[in-house]
């Protein structure tokens, strides 16, 4: 029913409905939306009662998402810091969501009824995928990099080669954790070029333990030289003193078989002779946020009782995850058919640009007449400090305005949807890589680019 003049809040209400949205919403949330849909439609001139309740629905719904909703990463960046890095097998999401809604045996030892230690859930897939006897884990990588320190180094020096003092996005910088932990930082070697003998030359009675740091967002190249793990392990044992290597990414694959270039696997750091290798949860591993240090028992003993520890532990979510995702490691015959993210970094690109040809029309019809939409190549990169300067081909959309509105306000809308959209604009388009959007998901993807 269309009325000249705006109906009153109170006959809103007692309608039906009302009635839905005042049960649904509370009373003064439900008048404040009812008040601002009355207000658009003077604006409109447009009263009818219907419309009105719809718009104030419509309002609630949008206001009514999550902040951190699913979002499609469509960046060409797998593993994208800011989006979450690595999404988890299916198999890890069931564990974790049991592990929320249930008690679970965390610290508990369900052979002797006796107080159990968390860490050990993740001990024996641990040695068995890395050859680590010890493990520890803790929140993140940056963490477990604390951890260390703080126990082995505290009061001391640590010797870094200058070519591995690295600044991780987000303010993780080597130095600043190290002089965090009250561990002095001694740099030795140039920029570019480290020799065993630097480090050799370094040691004193001060030095608690030589550290390796995985030069994770930068390669320089050129005339370069770097000290190897499997090169300083003698020295450092000959002095007695713990070699750590802080992979960052940390793979158990090798990922050369992706087309990337060849990274030492956890297990490969351990054989070289590091006492402790620390690397993230999140990222090749393919889990959820988490930072883990293999290596010697004796270390590790260390670590765990380091007070600090407490306060970096991993919760009972995070912990049902891990396990899954490395139960996973362990039983699929390649790995790729159990972890998601190797799933995405295997995907040929052959597969992907059939992909794009198959969606480009569906898109451009969901996007209408103002966008062209064409299918070109492009390059994903791993992400998260992963073979920082390797890339792998892929193919895409590159949405262009054959309209008035600017590719901007394109990239504003997809961001704005119920499922925000997030692509890259670069040469004036708006490019969507479509590595990472699986086959299955692409009727959910599209319904909804379509959503009003
Ligand atoms: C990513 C990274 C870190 C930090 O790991 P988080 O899990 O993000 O805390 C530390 N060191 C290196 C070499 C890294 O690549």
């Amino acid at each position: 029913m269309t009325i000249a003049r705006p109906p009153s809040v109170s006959r809103l209400l007692e309608s039906e409905g009302g009635q839905v949205l005042l049960a649904q919403y509370g009373h003064k949330p439900t008048v404040a939306a009812l008040r601002a849909a009355i207000e658009a439609g003077r604006a409109a001139e447009s009263f009818d009662e219907g419309e009105l309740l719809e718009a104030a629905a419509q309002g609630f719904a949008a206001s009514d998402l999550p902040q951190l909703r699913p979002v499609w990463n469509l960046t060409g960046t797998v593993l994208h810091t800011n989006l979450g890095r690595a999404i988890l097998p299916q198999a890890a999401v069931d564990a974790a969501a049991a592990a929320m809604a249930r008690p679970v045996a965390l610290e508990y030892d369900l052979a002797t009824g006796k107080r159990g230690e968390r860490d050990s859930v993740l001990r024996e897939h641990l040695a068995e995928l890395t050859g680590a006897p010890g493990s520890v884990l803790v929140n993140n990588n940056a963490a477990a990099v604390m951890l260390v320190l703080d126990t082995l180094a505290k009061g001391g020096e640590v010797i870094v080669s200058r070519g591995e003092l690295i600044e991780i996005g987000g303010a993780f910088r080597m130095p600043d954790i190290m002089a965090a932990t009250g561990a002095k930082l001694v740099e030795v070697g140039t920029t570019n070029r480290t020799h065993l003998k630097d480090y050799a030359n370094a040691i004193n009675e001060n030095t608690r333990l030589i550290m390796k740091v995985h030069p994770s967002n930068f390669r320089i190249e050129g005339f370069t030289k770097d000290v190897t793990a499997s090169e300083l392990a003698p020295l450092a044992k000959q002095h007695g003193l713990p070699l750590v290597n802080d992979l960052g990414s940390g793979t158990l694959v090798d990922i050369s078989r992706y087309g990337l270039p060849k990274e030492p696997t956890v297990a490969e750091a351990v054989a070289e002779g590091a006492d402790l290798v620390t690397f993230s949860g999140d990222k090749l591993l393919g889990g959820p946020q988490a930072g883990f240090v293999v290596g010697r028992a004796d270390l590790a003993e260390k670590l765990a009782k380091n007070p600090m520890k407490r306060a970096l532990r991993l919760d009972k979510i995070r912990l049902a995850a891990l396990e899954a995702v490395l139960r996973s490691y362990r039983a699929a015959a390649r790995p790729e058919e159990a972890i998601p993210i190797l799933a995405m970094l295997q995907r040929p690109s052959e597969e992907i640009l059939a992909r794009a040809k198959a969606l480009a029309p569906l898109v451009a019809e969901a996007l209408g007449e103002d966008w062209s939409v064409s299918v070109e190549p492009c390059r994903s990169q791993v992400g998260s400090g992963a073979s920082p300067t390797a890339t792998l081909p892929s193919a895409g959309l590159a949405l262009r305005s054959v309209g008035a509105e600017e590719i901007e306000g394109l990239a504003d809308r997809l961001r704005a949807l119920p499922e925000p959209v997030i692509g890259r604009i670069a040469e004036g388009a708006l490019r969507l890589d479509l590595r990472c959007l699986g086959r299955d998901e692409e009727p959910r993807f599209l319904a909804n680019l379509a959503s009003p």
